[in-house]
């Protein structure tokens, strides 16, 4: 007999993901309120206990088989990046890649920069032995962009691991298959701590209820916008904040540089996965006497590089639908304001795909110059010199990285030492970006803090100070018992030695 009564059981919250070319459904996915999150946050913490009190070199061997099954699944993962980013799948089995790295190198080295370590106790505290800890936070709540929606919140969730913290990993509502595609692989590598890393889905509400749940310390990647909102929440229980936000990068070219190389990083750094990428080129500022032919080998390359749904395409759509307006605004008003258009225009955004654009003459008042714009459009300008290039550079509110191209490469690192930003590469763009050991962060609305290398690991722990008295001290400060006469001769000798030395 069938049942006909209706089915009034409460039915969990769900949302839709879309591919961005087609605006195809992908899947469904749990809609995370603040009591799944807050579930969440205690099974993290509950996890955690065991997590934090292993051995640097258990933890090692358990993140890298986490890393060797990231590795082995790794053409299903960039499968679903690709599918939620709309990326070319070149791009997302390279952005695994990059993470694969990032993953080793915290697994491997937390036990070094994490270590013990004994300091020197000085002169009146020489009957201590003073030791520096590191110990894990807690529960780090991890909030993550859907530009790169592996790499980037990996760059966060892969240090906080190693440091001996559990994660609640709230993905972008434009990428919760990768995040939740993360933790269930990390359960499967790992499943003697299962539930270390765990995935919370849903857009604001639910990234704000983690941020409201307790968790002793939230790393942001998103707008600063958006990371003005998320500190404001964690100001309310001086839950620590870290912020890594976007960039208005800018590349510097000097008159001796290599201008095909030049022209062809600033392409690839501008317009790759279509210009959404934090630390991408957005500015170039170039020496008078090279501007004409650079923006000549910048257009000739630009020129070449197609959008679009093929495997083969350099890049994909937008994966915001909305970010196109904003290229648009930003393209239009540049032109309006005098700029010139060396390729494309605002008729370059077409749908979900944007064709590439090059400006030039850009008022630096303009939004296109002071806006992280976050589409394949880039502004080259011209300087009188390297002076101007590095002020007009700084001039931005963000500073994320930069990059100077120059023939000498001991001038280009001197250059590199006089700009603002988080991180510089000479000679290329986004070489930082590869390099686990470099930390990575910006200033001003870049953020603060910083992720990746010693920094990133540092990040994630609480410096815990411990002093431990091996004998009696001949003279003992801390003590109502001192001697007056024992106390002024202290004092006489501190100030005698502090006067000479
Ligand atoms: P976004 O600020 O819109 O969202 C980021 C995350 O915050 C998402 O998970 C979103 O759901 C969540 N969120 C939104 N409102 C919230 C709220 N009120 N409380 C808590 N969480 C909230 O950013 P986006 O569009 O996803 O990402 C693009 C931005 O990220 C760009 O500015 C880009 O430059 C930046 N980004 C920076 C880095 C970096 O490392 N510096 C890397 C990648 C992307």
């Amino acid at each position: 007999m069938t049942d006909t009564t209706p089915d009034t059981a409460p039915r969990a919250a769900t949302f839709t993901s879309y591919a961005p070319a087609t605006g195809e459904p992908i899947a469904e996915h749990p809609l995370s309120g603040p009591e799944e999150v807050a579930r969440a946050v205690a099974g993290a913490r509950s996890a955690g206990a065991a997590w934090a009190a292993l051995p640097h070199a258990r933890r090692r061997g358990h993140l890298l088989r986490f890393k060797r099954a990231l590795a082995t699944s790794l053409d299903e993962v960039a499968r679903t990046i690709a599918a939620e980013t709309g990326k070319p799948p070149g791009d997302a089995e390279l952005e695994v890649v990059l993470t694969l790295e990032h993953l080793s190198w915290a697994a491997r080295n937390a036990g070094r920069v994490l270590r013990r370590r004994r300091v020197p106790s000085g002169l009146f505290a020489a009957h201590q032995r003073s030791t520096l800890v590191h110990r894990p936070l807690g529960v780090v709540g991890v909030i993550g962009p859907w530009n790169y929606p592996l790499y980037t919140p990996m760059g966060s969730i892969g240090y906080a691991l190693a440091a001996g913290n559990a994660v609640v990993f709230k993905p972008s509502e434009l990428t919760p298959g990768t995040g939740g595609l993360l933790a269930a692989l990390f359960d499967e590598a790992v499943p003697e701590h299962a539930g270390v890393l765990t995935t919370v889905t849903g857009a604001a509400a639910t990234g704000e209820a983690l941020a409201r749940s307790g968790v002793d310390k939230v790393a942001f990647t998103g707008s600063p916008g958006t990371a003005r909102k998320v500190m404001a929440v964690c100001a309310g229980s001086l839950t620590p904040f870290l912020a890594e936000c976007g960039g208005k990068d800018a590349v510097i070219v000097a008159a001796d540089a290599d201008l095909d190389a030049a022209a062809d990083a600033v392409v690839w750094g501008a317009l790759g996965n279509a210009g959404q990428t934090c630390a991408g080129v957005e500015r170039v500022y170039a020496v008078r006497e090279v501007y004409d032919a650079l923006c000549e080998r910048v257009v000739e390359r630009a020129r070449a590089v197609r959008p679009g749904a093929a495997p083969d395409a350099a890049y994909g759509p937008m994966t915001l639908p909305g970010q196109a307006a904003v290229v648009e605004r930003h393209v239009s008003a540049a032109l309006a304001a005098g700029a010139r258009a060396l390729l494309g225009g605002p008729e370059s955004v077409a749908g979900p795909y944007v064709g590439p654009v090059v400006l030039a003459g850009v008022p630096e008042d303009s939004a296109a110059m002071t806006e992280e714009t976050f589409g394949p459009t880039v502004a080259v300008n011209p300087v009188a010199d390297v002076d101007e290039a590095v002020a007009r550079a700084n001039a931005s509110r963000y500073a994320l990285g930069a990059a100077v191209f120059c023939g000498d490469r001991r001038t280009g690192a001197a250059i590199a030492a006089r700009l603002r930003a988080g991180a510089v590469s000479v000679n290329s763009v986004l070489g930082f970006a590869a390099v686990p050991a470099l930390p990575f962060g910006g200033s001003g609305d870049s953020g603060f803090g910083r992720i990746h290398g010693a920094e990133g690991l540092r990040a994630f722990t609480a410096v815990q100070s411990v002093t431990v008295r091996r004998f009696a001290p001949p003279v003992n400060l801390t003590s109502f018992t001192v001697p007056e006469a024992t106390r002024e001769r202290a004092v006489r000798l501190a100030r005698g030695l502090h006067r000479r030395h």
